[in-house]
């Protein structure tokens, strides 16, 4: 027999769960339904689920917190998350992101829409890189410990700024336009704005400090790691 993916939903309110329940079930998925990150936590120390859909806004501790947690959990740290928000408020999608969800959907959602993330994120988790060192000027990205440092300095980077260098260190002195580093650092993320990508080019400079001029806006085009910037 096919085994079905699990989906752990976290969600307090017990329409929305039944309604979202009963749609997995009838689409070839394996709910199980937890009102609060407590029970989740339980739920998680059991059997490991394919994916976690988690509420935002939870009694107890928040979405938030709960995605930080099991992101840094060696346990739960691959398990692909989809952040429900209530808003669409673009603040919020990125602190879930930066708080390690995977994905986000906003609150009301079609069954459609739900069904397309949790298959974007199932599709997404795939085996990590094999780890490598990557060196570009004075800036150093060591894989295997996801540590930065430029002139040995150790730089403080959130997990999409991560990614988002790592991209770039492996692919440095070429332009990538934002629509390129949405596909290659967010997957398949196809409801990210391209503003999103900005956002974290932003923050990954003032990161970098002194390496942020590393980091070039190609005007019109989009940007550049180099390791001579102009
Ligand atoms: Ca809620």
């Amino acid at each position: 027999m096919r085994k079905l993916p699990r989906i752990l939903v976290v969600e307090d309110e017990p329409a929305i769960a039944e309604l979202i329940a009963v749609n997995l079930r009838h689409n070839g998925f394996q709910p199980i339904w937890v009102a609060d990150g407590e029970a989740a936590q339980r739920e998680l120390e059991g059997v490991l689920p394919d994916a976690i859909l988690l509420d935002w806004m939870l009694p107890g501790h928040s979405g938030i917190v709960l995605a930080r947690r099991w992101r840094a959990d060696p346990r739960t740290q691959a398990v692909p998350i989809l952040m429900v928000t209530a808003r669409g408020d673009e603040r919020e999608k990125v602190a879930g992101l930066d708080a390690g969800a995977d994905d986000y959907i906003t609150k009301p959602f079609s069954t459609q829409e739900l069904l397309a993330r949790i298959r974007s994120v199932l599709r997404r988790r795939a085996p990590q890189p094999v780890s490598e060192s990557v060196a570009i000027g004075a800036l150093l990205l060591d894989a295997a410990t996801h540590r930065v440092t430029h002139q040995t300095r150790a730089l403080k980077l959130g997990p999409t700024e991560y990614k988002l260098l790592h991209y770039l260190m492996t692919h440095a002195e070429r332009v990538h336009s934002r629509g390129q580093l949405l596909d290659k650092v967010w997957g398949d993320h196809v409801y990210i704005e391209e503003r999103t990508v900005d956002v974290h080019v932003k923050r990954l400079r003032e990161a970098l400090g002194d390496a942020a001029p590393m980091v070039e806006t190609v005007r019109g085009a989009g940007y550049r790691l180099t390791a001579q910037p102009a």
